[in-house]
């Protein structure tokens, strides 16, 4: 079946088309631009450019690849979590897509669908995965079967989301909104080593309660102490240094706990998922302990890390092929969905 998937959560407006786990199409319409000089996302100035670029970014994805609106099998809509006016774009866009071609409709959770993103890479999963879901608002640690049925919540943040941190750090430093891609470009010039920044949650007591757990809170207050010294010093701020070092303290917990859940928890394989998955220095890291550790890491291209339609549609595609009901034609959008709830 071809699944057509729309994405509103946040600054995206993504419309994908998959078969299975084939992609199709992936058309991507961002705002980021608008809300880079507020240093961070505009709920109404975003909620206004879905509703600018639902409908060409919807025909750039059918001419992409090659169908009609006729040929599509089910429509899969991102329900949440996100922004309330933004995921409401999408959603009734694709409430009143699937009453005009009278097919299916399921809303589905965003944050399943940046794992399921990964299929769209290496295929369906053959077993269960640790998945690490780092984005812009979630960081999470999930044992993952199927990506249509409910995962398993292993630990998570207990404070900012990875790409939280960078995009407040970035704004420490003094590089434009969003962050991580900023940071990873001044980090490219620095030396990592050159600061020792601190790893959260990974002391022999916070190992026993927080095993799984993140936090980068601590992290944060460590690196705007170091500015505010070198500040005060009259010091020149060696930006370069501080992303590098910076981006490897995250990159350094989060591979390393990941790698630790794999091993005690007898998994073989490793999904990479969310916009902080496409940060180089992670995935470099994940390959190497990976390697190391004898587990085979599954990571998506760049584009299918951060926000898209296509990994709506890929979720889509797994729902589908489970044979779930779909969602009811009322149903509501929900800002803050659980993790483990693939389906409203
Ligand atoms: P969520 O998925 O939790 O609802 P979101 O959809 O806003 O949040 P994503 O689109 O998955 O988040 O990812 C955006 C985040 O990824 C931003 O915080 C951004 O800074 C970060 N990011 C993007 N590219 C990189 C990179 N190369 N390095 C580090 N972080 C990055
Ligand atoms: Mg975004
Ligand atoms: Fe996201």
């Amino acid at each position: 079946p071809l699944i057509l998937g729309i994405e509103t959560s946040c600054d995206e407006t993504g419309v994908g088309l998959v078969r299975g786990t084939t992609m199709l199409a992936n058309a991507v319409a961002s705002s980021v631009d608008e809300h880079a000089r507020f240093g961070g996302v505009v709920p109404e100035v975003a909620s206004r450019a879905h509703l600018e670029a639902m409908t060409p970014t919807l025909h750039r994805a059918l001419d992409e690849a090659g169908v009609g609106l006729e040929d599509v099998d089910a429509i899969a809509v991102t329900a949440g979590p996100g922004l309330a006016g933004a995921l409401m774009v999408g959603v009734s866009a694709a409430k009143a897509l699937a009453i005009a071609v009278d097919k299916p409709l399921y809303g589905v959770n965003h944050l399943v669908g940046h794992v399921a993103a990964e299929q769209l890479e290496n295929g369906a999963l053959t077993e269960p995965v640790v998945a690490l879901l780092v984005s812009g608002g979630h960081t999470e640690l999930l044992e993952v079967s199927d990506v249509a049925s409910a995962a398993k919540l292993l630990g998570g943040t207990i404070d900012d989301a990875a790409g939280e941190a960078f995009d407040k750090i970035a704004r420490l430093i003094g590089l434009p909104y969003p962050g991580g891609p900023h940071i990873q470009k001044a980090a490219a010039d620095g030396d990592p080593s050159s600061i020792r920044f601190p790893r959260g949650l990974t002391s022999e007591r916070d190992m026993t309660r927080h095993r799984y757990d993140f936090s980068f809170s601590g992290l944060k207050t460590a690196v705007a102490r170091w500015v505010e010294t070198a500040e005060r010093d009259g010091v020149p701020v060696p930006v370069a240094d501080v992303a590098a070092a910076f981006q490897e303290s995250v990159a350094d917990v989060l591979t390393r706990k990941a790698v630790l859940a794999c091993q005690e928890r007898d998994i073989g394989t490793m999904v990479l998922a969310g916009g902080v998955a496409a940060n180089a220095r992670v995935r470099d890291l994940a390959r190497e302990r990976c390697a190391e550790a004898g587990i085979e890491l599954r990571q998506p291209r760049l584009s299918l890390c951060t926000d898209n339609g296509a990994m709506i549609a890929a979720l889509g595609a797994a729902v589908v092929e489970q044979n779930l009901e779909p969602s009811a034609p009322d149903f509501a959008t929900d800002s803050s969905l659980p993790v483990t709830q693939v389906l409203v």
